[in-house]
C-alpha cells in the first residue's frame, strides 16, 4: 500500500506500508555518524542521561526544543517496553550562576532554587514526564573531588595555581565523539578564550581554584578551594547514579565538543569501559528564519510565549513535530499551524470515544488502524522520524473522517481505536483527557480564581492556584479561558 503523504516541511512524501514484522529501533549515534539499532547493555533497564539547564536564568524555547525531543525519546523507549533510568543534572554551580546570583543580592542557593523550580514549572507545562532523578552538581562536590584525584594518580590531570586541568595529549581516543570539530577555528578561538593557565590551550578546567569573584562560592577539600568545573560533574554524577556504562547520552548539537568529548575523556580516563554506548544530539532552533538572540529581539522563554495568549500544549507539538537532526524553524505561524493540528486530531479521538457504538466491528476499520498504528510505530524505530509518525496519523484522522461521514463507528473498532490514540499520545503527550471530575468544592475555586482575575488580584489568583495545584490540579490560563489538567 502506497500513500502520499504531506510532509511537514511543505513537500510530499511517499510512505510505504508493507507487511513485515515491525522492526527494532535505530538510532544515530554520534559517535560513529550512523544509524544503528539500539541495543541497550542490560535487555530489563535502559540508563539515559540528559545534560540539564544551567540554573541562571529561564530555560529558553532553544533548550525547550531539546528537552522536548528528549521527553519523546523517553517515552517512545518506555512504549515499547523498556524501563527506563532517567537521570537529568542540574548545573547550580558555574560563573553565570555565581554572576547571576551575586547581581540580585542572593546566595548562590537562593538564586539557583528559584530558577530550578522554575524550569520544573515550564516542564510541567510542556507536559514533560518526570525524570528518574535530578541531581544538582552542588550535591556531588566530594565525588567530584575523589574523581579529580583519580585522574591525578593516573597523570591525566595536574595543577596550576591552585587549579586543576584535564592533560588532553594523554587521552589517546581524545577527538573520537567530535572529529575534525576539535580542529575547528571557532572552536578552538573559544577555547583560548578561556582565562586559565595551562600547558595547553585545550587542556580544560577539573577544578577552578577560588578567586575573588567567587566570593562565598568555595568548596575546600582535597584539591584546595576552589570549585568544580562544568565538565566533571556530568561524568561524575552520571556513572554515580547510572553506572559505568551507560546506553543513551543527549543533549544539544552544540554539546558535542568540548563537553561531551571531555565527559568522554574524564570518564573512560578512570573507567576504562566505554562509557556511552549511543550519543544522540539534537540540533538548534531558529526564529522566524534567524538566530535567535537577545539583540535581535526573537528571544523567547515559555513564559513569553504563554503571556502573549499562547497554550503550552500547542508549543509543545510544534517543537515536537520536526526530526530532532534538522534545524527547527520556530514561528508564530507554526505554533497556530500546530493548534489546529492538535485539534483535528483531538475531535476525531472525543467523536469516537464520546459515541455509543452498536456491537460488532468493521474489518476494514480494524485494518486501517492497525496498519496506522503499525506505520506510526516504524516511523519512531526509525531514528525517530516524527514527521512521517505525523503524517501517518493525519492520514488516519483523514480516513476516520471520511468513514464517520457515512458511518458510524461499531463497538470493537471503538476499542481499537481509542488504544491507537492513546498509543501515540503515550508519545505526543498532547491529547486532553477524557473529561474531569470536577467537585463543588474545586469549581468554586476555579470561580474564585476567575473572579480574581477579572479584578487582576495577582497575588489572590495564585494563592487559589497553589491549593488547586495541592488538590492535585494544574490550572492553564488559555485564550480560550481556564483549562484544568490533572497533575
Ligand atoms: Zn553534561
Amino acid at each position: 500500500m502506497l500513500d502520499s503523504e504531506y510532509h511537514e516541511s511543505g513537500c510530499y512524501i511517499n510512505i510505504t506500508f508493507t507487511d513485515t514484522q515491525i522492526m527494532g529501533l535505530t538510532l544515530f549515534n554520534s559517535l560513529g555518524k550512523t544509524k544503528q539499532p539500539f541495543e541497550p547493555k542490560n535487555d530489563d533497564e535502559v540508563t539515559v542521561y540528559c545534560c540539564g539547564p544551567t540554573v541562571y536564568d529561564y530555560a529558553h524555547i532553544g533548550n525547550l526544543r531539546t528537552f522536548l525531543f528528549e521527553d519523546v525519546l523517553i517515552r517512545y523507549l518506555e512504549l515499547k517496553g523498556y524501563k527506563v533510568k532517567f537521570v537529568m543534572n542540574i548545573t547550580d554551580v558555574d560563573d553565570k550562576t555565581i554572576r547571576a546570583a551575586k547581581n540580585s543580592n542572593s546566595t548562590l542557593k537562593e538564586y539557583t532554587n528559584r530558577f530550578t523550580s522554575e524550569f520544573f514549572k515550564d516542564l510541567q507545562s510542556l507536559n514533560v514526564k518526570e525524570a528518574t532523578e535530578y541531581p544538582r552538581a552542588t550535591d556531588y562536590i566530594k565525588d567530584i573531588e575523589s574523581h579529580i584525584m583519580k585522574l591525578q594518580s593516573e597523570e591525566y590531570c595536574y595543577e596550576r595555581d591552585g587549579s586543576y586541568y584535564y592533560s588532553i595529549n594523554k587521552f589517546s581516543k581524545y577527538g573520537s565523539l567530535s572529529g575534525l570539530e576539535i580542529n575547528n577555528e571557532k572552536n578552538r578561538t573559544r577555547l583560548n578564550e578561556d582565562e586559565y593557565t595551562k600547558d595547553n590551550a585545550q587542556d580544560f578546567a577539573l577544578w577552578k581554584a577560588w578567586d575573588k569573584d567567587d566570593g562565598d562560592v568555595y568548596w575546600e577539600g582535597k584539591l584546595g578551594k576552589g570549585r568544580p568545573g562544568w565538565h566533571i560533574e556530568c561524568s561524575v554524577m552520571s556513572t554515580k547514579i547510572l553506572g559505568e556504562e551507560i546506553d543513551i547520552h543527549a543533549g544539544g548539537v552544540d554539546l558535542i565538543f568540548p563537553h561531551h568529548e571531555n565527559e568522554i575523556a574524564q570518564t573512560e580516563a578512570v573507567t576504562n569501559k566505554k562509557f556511552v554506548r549511543y550519543w544522540i544530539h539534537s540540533e538548534h532552533l531558529i526564529v522566524e528564519g534567524k538566530k535567535m538572540s537577545k539583540s535581535e529581539g526573537n528571544f523567547f522563554t515559555l513564559r513569553d510565549l504563554i503571556d502573549k495568549g499562547y497554550d503550552a500544549k500547542n508549543i509543545r507539538f510544534l517543537l515536537i513535530s520536526s526530526h530532532y537532526r534538522s534545524q527547527l524553524n520556530f514561528t508564530f505561524d507554526g505554533i497556530n499551524q500546530a493548534k489546529e493540528n492538535i485539534n483535528r486530531i483531538q475531535e476525531i479521538y472525543s467523536k469516537i470515544i464520546e459515541g455509543k457504538p452498536k456491537t460488532g466491528r468493521d474489518a476494514n476499520i480494524s485494518s486501517i488502524t492497525k496498519e496506522s498504528k503499525k506505520a506510526f510505530e516504524e516511523a519512531l524505530d526509525d531514528d525517530l522520524d516524527m514527521p512521517v509518525a505525523l503524517a501517518s496519523i493525519f492520514k488516519f484522522v483523514r480516513d476516520m473522517n471520511k468513514y464517520l461521514e457515512t458511518n458510524q463507528v461499531l463497538e470493537e473498532n471503538k476499542l481499537e481505536i481509542t488504544d491507537y490514540f492513546e498509543t501515540i499520545d503515550k508519545v505526543l503527550g498532547i491529547l486532553s483527557d477524557k473529561t474531569i471530575e470536577l467537585d463543588d468544592d474545586v469549581r468554586s475555586l476555579i470561580e474564585q480564581r476567575d473572579e480574581a482575575r477579572i479584578k487582576k488580584d495577582w497575588k489572590k489568583s495564585d494563592e487559589i492556584r497553589e491549593e488547586l495545584l495541592k488538590k492535585g490540579f494544574i490550572v492553564e490560563d488559555t485564550k480560550e479561558g481556564t483549562r484544568i489538567k490533572r497533575k
